[in-house]
């Protein structure tokens, strides 16, 4: 009998990052850093496909993590990650030009807004490759976790606008150069190839 059911996997990373809490009442506006554990969960019905390399997975945990080196690891570990409303953020544009890592972003770097900000940054990635995420996971220290969840994504209003579109699917589209990419809007010009359900 053919299973049917979405099972949840999960991958675990570690990045050493700096950063601060801009302004935190404590000892986390100092500068600092962190060995953040990061959990990256996808679901999806097992591979069938007899003989294949991945059969009996949802996924190889290895390709899993590629992913997570590539779109984490590159990204965060041993840099320094400001908020772009911090006083200090003008110091360390001029650390980036010198060619450090450092990663400006659009919220204070707290575990809870680093979850959704990764969760953003992968979603797009892995439903390019079919693979649907099921959540983000920072450890910041051993016994201090934020998770980040599809529901809320959905919450956050990042999913498919029910105005524009049918919920609950992603348009998947080529552009001119025939790259593909997922849109939210229906009515974009670029060339439908198919749609991707979130669910
Ligand atoms: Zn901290």
């Amino acid at each position: 009998m053919e299973d049917k059911k979405n099972m949840l996997v999960s991958k675990t990373i570690e990045v050493d990052m700096g950063h601060r809490i801009t302004c935190h009442k404590s000892k986390c506006r100092n500068l600092h850093g962190h060995r953040y554990t990061i959990e990256v969960a996808v679901s999806d019905k097992l591979v069938t496909d007899k003989g294949a390399s991945s059969e009996g997975m949802v996924i190889d945990y290895s390709d899993l993590k590629e992913i997570m080196m590539k779109e984490i690891d590159e990204h965060m570990d041993h840099g320094f990650m400001i908020y772009k409303e911090d006083p200090l953020v003008s110091f360390f544009e001029d650390r980036l030009k010198e060619g450090m890592k450092v990663i400006v972003v659009p919220f204070v770097p707290t575990a809870e807004n680093i979850a959704g900000y990764l969760f953003r940054k992968l979603i797009d990635v892995l439903m390019l490759k079919g693979i649907h995420i099921g959540y983000v996971k920072i450890y910041e220290t051993p016994t201090s976790m934020a998770i980040y969840t599809r529901k809320d994504w959905i919450a956050d209003g990042y999913g498919p606008q029910p105005a524009k579109m049918k919920p609950e699917v992603l348009l998947l589209r080529k552009d001119k150069d025939g790259k593909p990419y997922l849109s939210r809007d229906n009515s974009d010009s670029g060339n439908p190839i198919g749609e991707i359900p979130l669910s």
